[in-house]
Order: structure tokens, then sequence, then C-alpha cells
């Protein structure tokens, strides 16, 4: 930064040298990480609301950094999306997510949340396609999760990728739903199979009346109305699943089926869809 002229400014410059020290050691870390086997995916249930069964599991990225212990995927993944690190980090979930999923009895669904910059690189479609070859299963049982700001940066490029992976076969589905700033004529044709309602929403479901509760409601409502099968995200209570129900939700996911765990403890959960 420059020094000239401002005490108050100078003041700042400690502390702007201290985050940009510990963002540089971050992005070093990361590279490591990656190289050295340091990142892994755990698994969330997503359930149909209906008869209580699994149809497939969200991966999500965890990092076991050696002197940090386990970092948060909200902490890291906005810092390789800046460095681009995200490339080679999103590629890499592909590839073991759908290797962990050829285990899983087929009926089982992989999600995989995807990067907004993922989707500007060019090779997004033919890494994908890669990555269900490698682990032979089919692209029906594959689903992308991509957020509004996924299409709002180079819609027809984006667009373009989206109509061919669906071509494949492959499912998308819009993340993170109400918390965006899309139009509903923009949703309308926005090609995607899937919404999943905000956590933050679902989280206000509840029999109290009151403002918030009727806005989750309505925010349920109205991902239900357009047609696609519609996953409500961080259900914690019996109460909020049974509103969920009432309101037509398909699937849900969250706390009160199971947190996020690692591939080794799926087997059982699998297991009893199998069965039945
Ligand atoms: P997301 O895609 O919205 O994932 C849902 C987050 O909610 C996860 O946090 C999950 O652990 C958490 N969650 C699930 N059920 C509940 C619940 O009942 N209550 C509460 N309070 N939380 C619940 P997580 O694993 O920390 O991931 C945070 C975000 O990081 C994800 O949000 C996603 O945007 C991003 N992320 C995770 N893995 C990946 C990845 O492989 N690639 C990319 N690009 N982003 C990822
Ligand atoms: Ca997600
Ligand atoms: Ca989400
Ligand atoms: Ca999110």
């Amino acid at each position: 930064a420059k020094s000239g002229g401002r005490g108050a400014f100078r003041f700042f410059e400690p502390e702007l040298d201290e985050l940009m020290h510990a963002r540089r050691n971050l992005e070093r870390d990361m590279r490591k990480a990656l190289a050295q086997g340091e990142f892994e995916l755990h698994y969330q249930p997503f359930v149909d609301v209906e008869s209580g069964q699994a149809c497939g599991f969200e991966a999500l990225l965890r990092w076991h950094h050696p002197e940090r212990g386990l970092v948060s995927p909200a902490e890291f993944i906005p810092l390789a999306e800046e460095t681009g690190l995200i490339l080679p980090l999103g590629e890499w979930v592909l590839r073991a997510a759908c290797a962990e999923a050829a285990k899983w009895p087929p009926a089982l669904t992989i999600a995989i949340n995807l990067s907004p910059a993922q989707f500007r690189s060019k090779d997004l479609v033919s890494i994908i396609v890669g990555a269900l070859a490698a682990s032979g299963i089919a692209p029906q049982r594959l689903e992308l999760e991509v957020t509004e700001t996924v299409i709002m940066h180079d819609s027809e490029a984006v667009f373009a990728a989206l109509g061919k992976l669906r071509e494949l076969g492959v499912r998308i589905a819009l993340d993170d739903f109400g918390t965006g700033y899309s139009s509903l004529s923009f949703l309308q044709r926005f090609p995607f199979d899937k919404v999943k309602i905000d956590r933050s929403f679902v989280s206000e479901l509840s029999r109290k009346k009151g403002e918030a509760h009727r806005i989750a409601r309505a925010v349920v409502a109205f991902a239900v109305s357009l047609g696609k099968t519609t996953t409500a995200e961080g259900v914690e209570t019996a109460e909020q699943l049974d509103i969920l129900r009432e309101e037509g939700c398909a699937e849900a996911q969250g706390y009160y089926f199971s947190r996020p765990m690692p591939a080794s403890s799926i087997p059982q959960l699998a297991q009893r869809k199998a069965e039945t």
C-alpha cells in the first residue's frame, strides 16, 4: 500500500498486511493439500419425504489441515475460486464423488456442487464426461448443484454447457433457492431439473405464525409451483418436515436425518435402500 500523506491510512496497513499474509499462506497450503491428499469428501443424504428413504447423497468438501484441523469449505472455497485453484480441486471432487457413488446401489444419486469458475472453463463438459467414464456410473445418477450466480455471469456459454449435460442425462439442481436475484421469467427459462430451497427459509418454518414463517412458506410453495423436484435443505426438526410435506415438497436434507459423514459410514444406509 502507498504510505503517502495521511496517518489514518497508514494506521490500517499492518492489519491489511497480516490479512494478505494469511491469504497467501492459505493459498500455498491449499496447493500442497491437493497434492498430498488432505481433502476429503463427506456425504449427506437427501431423503424422500413420503417414504423416508435416501434418494441420494450430496458430496461436501472437507479439508484436514495438518495444523489447523478441519477447515470449513466456507473458509477455503472463496479463496480457491479467486486463485483458480477451484478448477483442479473441483475436478478432483467430481472424480472422487463419482468413484464413490459407483460403490452404491444404482438407485442412489450423487449430488456435486459446482462453482461459477468451473462453468467458465471450456473443459467442464469433457471433465464431467471423463469422471463419468472413469467411474462407470450412469449420467442419470449425477446431479450438479449450481447457484443463480453461475448463470448470471455468462449466460449463453453456461446455457450451452447445461444443455449438453442434460442431453447426456445429467440433472441440474438450482442450489440455495430464494437467496438469489433472478427474475421469475429468468427462472422459467433456466434449464434445470430440481430446486433446493435454502436453509435460511427452512429454519423459519414453524407452527408459530408470523412474518418470517409466512415468507418461508411462500418460498416453499413457489419452489413447488415451478414444477421441478423440490428438496428442502437444513431440515432439523420433525415439525419442519411436516410443514414441507404439507406444502408438497418432495425431498428433504438436514441434520434431522443425518449430518454429512465420511464415505465409510454410508454402506449400511445405502444397503437399507437396496433391500426394499
Ligand atoms: P451448500 O451447498 O448449501 O451445502 C449445505 C451446507 O449446509 C453444508 O455445509 C452442510 O453441511 C450444511 N447443512 C446440512 N444440513 C444442515 C442442517 O440441518 N443444519 C445446518 N445448520 N447446516 C446443515 P458445508 O459442508 O460447510 O458446506 C458449505 C458450502 O460450501 C456449501 O453450501 C457449498 O456451497 C460449498 N461447498 C461444499 N463442498 C463443495 C464442493 O465440493 N465444491 C464447491 N464448489 N462448493 C462446495
Ligand atoms: Ca449444495
Ligand atoms: Ca445449498
Ligand atoms: Ca450455500
